[in-house]
Formats: structure tokens, C-alpha cells, sequence
């Protein structure tokens, strides 16, 4: 499937523009849309190290898929690249609720950053939002408070792939 050619276009000129901001230009990017994501985005950085990296969008991300959404992913791409911080590959005996729990404390980290940074970000208190509606969509049942104290306090941090494990086993303690 492919991007209309209007949208396409705005996406590369934003992904130029933030790929340069944040030390990626020599990666090549190729976005595509795939029917089976639905609402969700999926970034494959497998070859990241080769300079090439493939996001598919799902159609119903499409729309709202933004300059906000292009800093996120690429903020993904750029801890695959300088951190290794693949959760897709180096999580590889993790449960999948844990890579799914480790990848929303990264989301965390990445917006925070991106916020530190004064470029495009999805605000704190939207991700909590999003965040909330995942969990809830996925069956996750949470101790709200806690899950909010323990997100808020990953706001920004630079994690390292120890750490974003560690952070995830503790919000899976306040999950139920
Ligand atoms: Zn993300």
C-alpha cells in the first residue's frame, strides 16, 4: 500500500529536517503504509547499522502521522543506532508483555528528551493519555497512581538498555 503522494511528501520533508537535528542524516529512510498495523507505527531498524530503516504506518496512524510522530520514531532510531537499544531484537527472552511494557517506558524517555531538546515532542501529559488507553485496550489492569508516579519520573531520562529492563519490571510490579 502505498502513502498518498501530498503526504508522502510532507513526511519526507520532515524526516530530512529532524533526521539533520538530530545527527541522522546518513540514514536512509523509507516509509510505507501497512494494512495489517492498524493504528499502530512499526519502526525496523534491523539495518540501521547498514544506514537504512523501514517505518510502516498503519492506515489508521496515517492521518494524525505528524511532525510530532516523525521526531518520536526517529528518536527510536537514533538509540538503536547509538545505544543499541533494540527492544524488537535485544529483547529476545523477554516475554512479550515485557517488551511491551519496556517499550512504553522508552516512549517516556524518547518524548522527554525530545521535550529537553525544544524540538517536537507528544507532551507528558498526552503520552499518559495515549499510555492509559494502550493499557486498558490491552487488559493491563493498574495501580493508576503508581504507574503515573513511576512514568512521570522517566520523563526525559537517557536510559541505557539495563535500565529501560529494570524500569520495566518495575511498573509490571504495579500492573495486575
Ligand atoms: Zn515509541
Amino acid at each position: 500500500m502505498e502513502i498518498p503522494e501530498s503526504k508522502m511528501e510532507n513526511i519526507i520533508k520532515i524526516s530530512n529536517t529532524a533526521a539533520k537535528k538530530l545527527g541522522l542524516s546518513r540514514i536512509n529512510f523509507v516509509f510505507s503504509l501497512k494494512k495489517s498495523l492498524g493504528e499502530d507505527v512499526n519502526v525496523n531498524y534491523r539495518k540501521v547499522h547498514d544506514g537504512k530503516v523501514w517505518i510502516e504506518i498503519g492506515p489508521k496512524a496515517l492521518k494524525p502521522f505528524g511532525k510530532k510522530d516523525v521526531y518520536h520514531e526517529m528518536m527510536h532510531v537514533k538509540d538503536a543506532l547509538e545505544k543499541n537499544l533494540d527492544f524488537s531484537d535485544n529483547l529476545k527472552g523477554e516475554t512479550l508483555r515485557m517488551k511491551i511494557i519496556a517499550s512504553i517506558v522508552l516512549n517516556f524517555s524518547v518524548d522527554g528528551r525530545l521535550d529537553k531538546m525544544k524540538l517536537p515532542h507528544i507532551g507528558k501529559n498526552e503520552r499518559l493519555k495515549i499510555t492509559a488507553d494502550f493499557l486498558s485496550k490491552k487488559g493491563v489492569k493498574t495501580s493508576r497512581t503508581e504507574t503515573r508516579r513511576i512514568l512521570k519520573k522517566l520523563w526525559g531520562k537517557n536510559l541505557k538498555k539495563k535500565e529501560v529492563l529494570l524500569s520495566a519490571r518495575r511498573l509490571n510490579s504495579v500492573f495486575f
